[in-house]
């Protein structure tokens, strides 16, 4: 759909000024203690267009930590290196769990649901690795990213990596349990701090939006994912994206989206524009409180919903 990028920007600053105002901010991630440090009152917004504009409100150049929204990105890079191979090692059905959840693992005899719960992200991670160093594999994604945003300035926190690596026993206890179903081909700590180390990815709510133009199929972004790469991982955005709040986010906001519990989601509208709200404040789901809210506002403003 046809939008104004000027009534567009200008209902973005509006948001931002609304936002602010507000006092519900949500509570940040605290079982990662470099993550708690995060002051919550704080949204930024970015939004790419087809005719290349990047529209921002708010702190779109803050840097914050991409966490799961890294998980869109280590599937392509896996999908563009062995296929559909990773199919037989992970499902792409929605979970209905919390993103860090051990119960259907038994059920599914080690085949996570997805690749967005964190043990189908840690299966996508040890597929990532595929007999490499974990610097190397991590180098992919981070080329991948640069690529994708059109910005070299995009870097590992390592403080966040390793605050993780101290204390994501559940985690640790998901890999182990993956390599008792043979499903994890490294050593679980190696898979784990790749994984680690992905998640900590810092970008700006404007890189983010930048590096989705290649997802929403932009006539102007990279030529770096097929389309029906695309397709697909916009699939699973819309089905998959938000852990156990998927269907509430589908509901509200009707776009694709993969979220972070550092906060930042990106929000596809295929083919008309790549979006990226952040706010560190999370609701009951783990997913950004008021980065739905203005995700929500934007679909609604715009007439973007993929369901019309
Ligand atoms: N690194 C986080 C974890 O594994 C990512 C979770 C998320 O962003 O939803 O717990």
């Amino acid at each position: 759909m046809d939008i104004d990028a000027a009534e567009l920007q200008s209902f973005l600053t509006d948001l931002d000024a609304d936002i602010r105002a507000r006092a519900d901010w949500g509570e940040v991630a605290d079982y990662i203690p470099e993550l708690a440090k995060v002051a919550p009152a704080q949204f930024g917004v970015a939004v790419a267009l087809a005719d290349g504009q990047v529209l921002q409100a708010g702190a779109a150049d803050t840097r914050f930590s991409i966490q799961s929204v890294s998980k869109v990105f280590t599937l392509a890079c896996v999908l563009g290196r062995s296929g559909e191979q990773i199919w037989t090692r992970v499902g792409r059905e929605p979970s209905g769990t919390r993103f860090d959840s051990i119960l259907l693992l038994e059920q599914e005899k080690g085949r996570p649901r997805n690749p967005f719960i964190n043990a189908g992200a840690l299966v996508t991670t040890d597929a990532l690795l595929a007999g490499r160093a974990p610097r190397e594999a991590l180098s992919e994604v981070l080329a991948f990213l640069r690529l994708a945003a059109g910005d070299e300035d995009i870097h590992i926190d390592r403080a966040v990596a390793l605050s993780e690596e101290r204390t994501g026993f559940r985690n640790i206890a998901l890999a182990n349990y993956l390599k008792s179903f043979n499903n994890m081909t490294n050593p679980p700590e190696m898979t784990l701090g790749t994984y680690f180390h992905q998640c900590a990815i810092e970008m700006t709510a404007t890189q983010l939006a930048r590096a989705g133009r290649m997802i929403a199929q932009l006539p102007r972004a990279p030529a770096i994912l097929a389309p029906e790469k695309a397709r697909r991982l916009n699939a699973l955005m819309m089905t998959c994206g938000h852990y156990d709040g998927s269907g509430d986010f589908a509901f509200r906001v009707g776009l694709p989206g993969k979220s972070g519990v550092g906060g930042g989601i990106l929000v596809i509208a295929p083919g008309v524009a790549s979006i990226a709200v952040w706010s560190p404040g999370l609701n009951l789901y783990g997913n950004s409180h008021m980065g739905t809210f203005a995700a929500e506002q934007i679909a609604r403003f715009t007439g973007w919903s993929v369901f019309g």
